[in-house]
């Protein structure tokens, strides 16, 4: 069964489309957390970020790089968070890749990403070496 956006790219389902290239969209979220809140996906349907091919990342990410003007100077926005949610614990609800640009402006109360947890995690520097050395290793 093929995801919402890509019933979108098909045309099935009607969307405020602000950008089309061969492999990658653009549309405004449904549900905006912001005026002008952007979705930027992949045309093809992939789950993870990691399920993206290379060079389909590399079109996306020239999307996005593409995007992030283009709404800030539309509404006026300060500033934009730029984000993924990549896999459902992480709140994605739509499993089709998908990069939120939500305009940001001063005093607008949404915080940074680390108002997302109460805190930093509690680590140990013989902790943090080992995560290191763990995520060094597979790089
Ligand atoms: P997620 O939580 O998966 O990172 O974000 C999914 C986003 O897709 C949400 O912000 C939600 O508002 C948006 N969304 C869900 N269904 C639709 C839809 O049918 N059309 C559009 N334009 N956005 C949608």
């Amino acid at each position: 069964m093929s995801t919402i956006f890509s019933q979108i790219v098909e045309g099935e389902i009607p969307a405020r489309v602000v950008y089309e290239d061969e492999t990658t969209m653009a549309f405004l979220d449904a549900n905006p957390l912001a005026p002008g809140h952007t979705l930027v996906i992949p045309k093809d349907e992939y789950e993870r970020l990691n399920d993206v091919p290379e060079d389909v990342a590399a079109d996306l990410y020239a999307t996005i790089h593409r995007m992030v003007p283009a709404v800030e100077e539309s509404v006026d926005a300060d500033a934009t968070t730029v984000a993924f949610n990549n896999g459902e614990e992480a709140g994605q609800e739509v499993p089709h890749v998908h990069c939120h640009i939500v305009p940001r402006f001063e005093g607008d109360g949404g915080g940074p990403i680390h108002a997302m947890f109460g805190g930093p995690a509690d680590l140990e520097d013989d902790e943090l070496d080992d995560i290191a050395d763990e995520i060094e290793s597979r790089a």
